[in-house]
């Protein structure tokens, strides 16, 4: 790769940084470096001014720990911004965090940063003028999927059609990527928090117990599966009994998960089904011999990618790390900027 001297001295002084900013988590990639950290995109605020106290893990630790005042804000919803202070506070804390402090001179860092398909110019605009605030010197965005593709080095800049699943916290976005562009696209607002949702209504509808969002997401990371498993699985689930108010543990089995699951599930099916559908002919074929890349933490259920191979007729790989594939794929792009320029959204000239 061609660097110049200015590239190298701005190396030095200042960071090249990708970031994936999550509905779930956030990840950010330093160049030359790799991931640095993967942190909750949550802000504790106090609810009266607004003040920030804690960013990232430390204001998820302090969730239902603190006076009824500090209050936590995730302020992504579907990858897109909906409170702008916050997020750029969240950023602010995330490149302070990358920052050298050894260094007596930096300079402000370039970001790339990934944001979902098809946002809108006023989306896109939010989030340029909140990393420009939060002190990025230039500001990049390319859409997740490319980036997911990138990050799971799927030959992106082919003639040859490449698919990706990208399935987050809020969205499961799915792709059809071929000569560097994006030629069908698919968002569906059924991910793994609706899994972890599924998972709450079955608790309270089947056995009367009110469980609380992270233990019913333990549950589905324990023991939840899209396709029956070789080897029985069962966990305690513990919450409140609806009736009586007091504490009660019911022991649950895989397979009543897996059929909590099973309608959000299909919605996911359905939505690779029509994104296939949608894909020419010439790059179906293709997709049959290089297969669905899955990614994101949704990735991870146990035997979502046998089904989705099954129900498809496609074959399915999943990513290495899914849950970092975007945030890696910004810093792919960081370390090849010249040969990979063409993949971001046009520059509004920042
Ligand atoms: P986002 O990009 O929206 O921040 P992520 O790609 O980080 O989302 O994925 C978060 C989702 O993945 C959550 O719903 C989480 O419960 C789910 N997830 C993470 N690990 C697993 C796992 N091992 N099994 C099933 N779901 C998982
Ligand atoms: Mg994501």
């Amino acid at each position: 790769m061609r660097t110049s001297w200015i590239d190298n001295l701005t190396s030095r002084l200042g960071s090249d940084i990708g970031i994936d900013l999550g509905t779930a988590t956030s990840h950010v990639y330093m160049r030359g470096r790799g991931i640095v950290l993967s942190e909750p995109s949550v802000v504790a605020i106090n609810a009266h001014t607004r003040a920030v106290y804690a960013v990232g893990n430390e204001a998820a630790a302090m969730v239902g720990r603190t006076p009824a005042h500090i209050i936590a804000i995730r302020p992504l919803v579907d990858g897109v911004i909906s409170d702008f202070e916050i997020t750029e506070a969240m950023l602010r804390s995330f490149l302070e965090n990358t920052r050298d402090n050894r260094l007596p001179y930096q300079i402000r860092p370039r970001l790339v940063i990934g944001v979902p398909y098809g946002v809108t110019e006023v989306e896109r605009r939010a989030v340029e003028e909140a990393a420009i605030s939060a002190g990025a010197r230039q500001v990049f965005l390319i859409e997740e999927p490319m980036a997911a593709a990138i990050g799971a080095n799927l030959p992106i800049q082919d003639a040859g059609g490449v698919m990706v699943v990208d399935i987050g916290g809020g969205t499961t976005e799915v792709a059809v990527i071929s000569l560097g562009g994006i030629i069908t696209s698919r968002s569906l607002r059924i991910a793994g928090d609706e899994l972890t949702n599924d998972i709450i209504t079955f608790a309270r509808e089947q056995h009367n117990l009110v469980l609380g969002e992270r233990t019913a997401e333990k549950i589905k990371m324990t023991i939840g599966s899209a396709s029956p498993l070789a080897q029985p699985l069962q966990t305690a689930m513990r919450g409140r009994d609806l009736v009586s108010g007091l504490p009660k543990e019911v022991l649950v089995g895989d397979e009543a998960i897996r059929t909590a699951m099973k309608k959000s599930i299909a919605a996911i099916l359905e939505a690779i089904r029509l994104t296939l559908e949608e894909t020419p002919p010439e790059l179906l074929a293709d997709l049959m011999d290089r297969g669905i890349t899955l990614c994101g933490g949704g990735a991870l259920l146990r035997g979502l990618d046998h089904l989705i191979q099954t129900s498809s007729r496609v074959p399915v790989h999943i990513a290495h790390d899914p849950l970092t594939c975007v945030a890696r794929g910004t810093g792919a792009v960081l370390e090849h900027l010249d040969e990979l320029k063409g993949v971001l959204l046009p520059a509004r000239g920042n």
